[in-house]
């Protein structure tokens, strides 16, 4: 019998119109990018808050404070690395990972592919394991403003019978 354990995220970051976007570590161009004293990564953010949370091992605020200039302009695939050795000391090993962008821009479905292949990486788990959706929200609130994004994120985790 397995054990599983679910978790999940939510983060919104503001947009600025001089920084690159980076969702899921992969750069859009043509689009603005995030705020955010790390790489404004809002994807990640909310995948390793849901990692925290499928163990029960506090958030990403305790994890990373923002106020601390360690974790300035830190790449968020360090982030989520950390979350997920939360998850392997805890016992447990990703089953699946879903993540919901949410905002106008950009389309995702141009770069779907490369940022599932991207987070299947960082996960270290087959591109079959997550999946990336977006969505709008029909033009209301900040996100129909195109005043920021947000993303939700949910994981499944199974306790990890191997010895190694
Ligand atoms: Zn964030």
């Amino acid at each position: 019998m397995s054990t599983f354990r679910i978790g999940q995220g939510f983060d919104v970051h503001r947009l600025a119109a001089d920084r690159t976007l980076i969702l899921c570590g992969v750069e859009l161009q043509g689009v603005p990018g995030l705020e955010g004293h790390s790489d404004g990564d809002v994807a990640l953010h909310a995948l390793a808050d849901a990692l925290f949370g499928a163990v029960g091992c506090g958030d990403l605020g305790e994890h990373f404070p923002p106020e601390d200039p360690r974790w300035r302009d830190v790449e968020s695939r360090v982030i989520v690395r950390r979350a997920l050795e939360h998850v392997r000391q805890a016992g447990f090993r990703l089953a699946n990972g879903d993540l919901t962008i949410i905002g106008e821009r950009p389309r995702i479905a141009a770069h779907r592919r490369a940022l599932r292949e991207a987070l299947a990486q960082i996960l270290e788990v087959e591109v079959g394991a997550v999946s990336v959706k977006a969505t709008t929200t029909d033009g209301l609130g900040f996100a129909g403003r195109g005043e920021g994004l947000a993303a939700l994120a949910v994981v499944l985790v199974e306790e990890d019978s191997r010895d190694d």
